[in-house]
């Protein structure tokens, strides 16, 4: 075995622009902030990882600050010293030190993946098991918080074939609002696309059951995490033919377990960050096959690392029923990368090199870097 140690783990924070505000029922987004790792090893190999939340922590408990101080002061302590091959081991060594901080986990195994995959010479999806495909779908979202704009940039991404099924975020207005906004889209766009809505958990169980057959017959095909509990959304799905997807109540392996047991979701929407990284992300998947439900591929709105990251892990499972929603850098104003991804055809190609088989491009990285800790407020 390669012979590499941790020397140093370097994190930062990288504020970038967003091409428009992002509306969700959660929060509007105006910028992203990617928390990016780096861990040198004695070998001289660099990997590289990434952590990033949604509208900062208004989706969830970690921060790409709280990220920075766990890596800072927890992890990379524990971490100096160790052999950086042996990443299973490794990160079952975190998992005791630190519970939860499951995004802060993932960062950290995306970086350790990236370097084992340069030094072995091999993407980071043969380390995971090798990809069974090299592009992905790619949905889009649509959330400008308007009917006729978001109509606009449906078209826009059917005329240059970057996307041809479209996710509306709703639950932040009125039911009947958020239906006929759905159903306007739909209408327009008709057979060429897939409409579906995220709710974010907006809504209560009543509210749910009024509008999940409203949507059906606007034509939505799925409906993402309508209510935030995970009986609550059982009970839906015993209720109404579209098909349901659990997203936030999905927080790793147990909690995939638990939902599978009670034939809790129709779809999962796998993430690498919300799995605690994309082992325990592949062990969500196996859970979903073998409990017949199915898959997506989803997103933090992540930056061009974590994306990429889960491409690799998305092209090695078996089923990917709904494609994915790696849409997270063409969300961004700002490339970070040396060479930017391809997306075309409606579809991402998943990066062939060694490790994550991207580079990025550290004068930009630098210039976006933030000096210390807190965000200077807009
Ligand atoms: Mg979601």
């Amino acid at each position: 075995m390669t012979q590499a140690t941790i020397e140093r783990i370097e994190t930062r924070l990288v504020d970038l622009p967003t091409i428009r505000p992002h509306k969700l029922s959660v929060a509007t987004m105006y910028g992203q902030t990617l928390m990016l790792v780096k861990i040198y090893c004695s070998d001289g190999i660099v990997g590289i990882g990434e952590g990033t939340t949604i509208a900062g922590m208004a989706y969830g408990p970690e921060s790409p600050e709280a990220m920075k101080l766990a890596i800072d002061a927890y992890f990379a302590p524990a971490m100096i010293g160790k052999d950086a091959t042996q990443i299973q081991a490794l990160m079952a060594h975190l998992g005791k030190l630190v519970k939860v901080n499951h995004f802060s986990k993932s960062a950290l195994e995306t970086a350790l993946l990236d370097a084992q995959g340069k030094r072995l010479g091999v993407p980071v999806s043969e380390l995971l098991g090798g990809r069974r495909r090299e592009r992905l779908p790619v949905a889009w979202t649509l959330a400008s918080g308007d009917t006729a704009k978001d109509i606009a940039e449906a078209e826009h991404m059917l005329d240059v074939r970057r996307h041809k099924v479209f996710k509306l975020k709703i639950g932040a207005k009125e039911l009947k609002t958020d239906i006929k906004h759905v159903a306007e889209i739909k209408k327009a766009v008709g057979e060429r696309a897939a409409v579906r809505v995220d709710v974010n958990m907006a809504w209560s169980e009543t509210q749910a059951a009024w509008a999940i057959p409203a949507l059906a017959d606007a034509g939505c095909d799925l409906v993402e995490q309508p209510v935030a509990s995970a009986a609550a959304l059982a009970r839906l799905m015993r209720r109404f033919p579209v098909a349901l997807m659990a997203d936030e109540i999905l927080q790793g392996p147990d909690s995939a377990f638990e939902i599978a047991k009670n034939s809790g979701a129709d779809v999962f929407a796998i993430k690498i960050e919300q799995s605690g990284g994309l082992f325990a992300a592949q062990r969500v998947a196996a859970i979903a096959d073998a409990a017949g439900i199915e898959l997506y591929g989803g997103t933090m709105l992540e930056g061009a690392l974590s994306t990429v990251a889960s491409a690799h892990l998305f092209a090695s499972f078996a089923n990917l029923q709904w494609g994915t929603e790696l849409f997270g850098p063409l969300l961004i104003t700002e490339e970070i990368l040396t060479t930017p991804l391809d997306y075309s055809d409606f579809e991402l190609t998943v990066p062939n090199g060694p490790g994550l088989g991207i580079e990025l491009d550290e004068a930009k990285v630098k210039r976006f870097t933030r000096e210390g800790l807190m965000k200077v407020t807009r």
